[in-house]
């Protein structure tokens, strides 16, 4: 809070994407607040949050976009990818049908971002007892290697890999525009 824009050396914009209901803006919220929060459409309507942190001595301010829920109308423009730099697209662990609609959100990626952005993987809700499962972690892992993606299991509700995959992704960005 109360940072100057001044003071800020990058911006990146990361756009978050995947099914309705995979847990976007609790993964957001996770990483931008520390929170969960229990009212989980709470952000309907704003566009992206920021935090701002520091990496090699540079202050960067991340700035992450939501869907605010147009995934469910298939209405997710090309304004929203616009100039992202690093991409999440999430699948939840737990809906197998999620993980398969993955590729048809790495194709719009593909699409309307730049060829340069990063993209990220990530299996939220890995909180989840095992039975409750459909998508095996290698199995992500394989999908992910073979579309040059980096890859994670987290939970927001937990708070289990999420600064970490935020952190990696932001950190390969930095290392592509510096
Ligand atoms: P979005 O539509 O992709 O933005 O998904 P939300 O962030 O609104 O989350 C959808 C539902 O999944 C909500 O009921 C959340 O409380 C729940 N949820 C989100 N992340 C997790 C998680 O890591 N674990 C569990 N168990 N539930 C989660």
């Amino acid at each position: 809070e109360g940072e100057k824009e001044a003071e800020i050396d990058y911006v990146f914009k990361v756009v978050v994407v995947g099914d309705s209901a995979v847990g976007k803006t609790q993964l957001l919220g996770r990483f931008t607040k520390d929170e969960f929060f229990l009212d989980s459409k709470s952000t309907i309507g704003v566009e992206f949050q920021t935090r701002t942190l520091t990496l090699h001595r540079k202050r960067v301010k991340a700035q992450i976009w939501d869907t605010a829920g147009q995934e469910r109308y298939r209405a997710v423009t090309s304004a929203y990818y616009r100039g992202a730099l690093g991409a999440m697209v999430v699948y939840d662990i737990t809906r197998r049908r999620t993980f398969e609609n993955v590729a048809r959100w790495v194709e719009e990626l593909r699409a309307h971002a730049d060829g340069s952005t990063v993209v990220a993987l990530i299996g939220n809700k890995a909180d989840m007892p095992a039975s409750r499962r459909e998508v095996a972690a290698d199995e992500a892992a394989r999908f992910a290697e073979e579309q040059g993606l980096f890859f994670s299991e987290a939970s927001a509700l937990s708070g289990d890999n999420v600064e970490r995959a935020f952190l990696t992704l932001l950190e390969e960005i930095f290392a592509v525009v510096s």
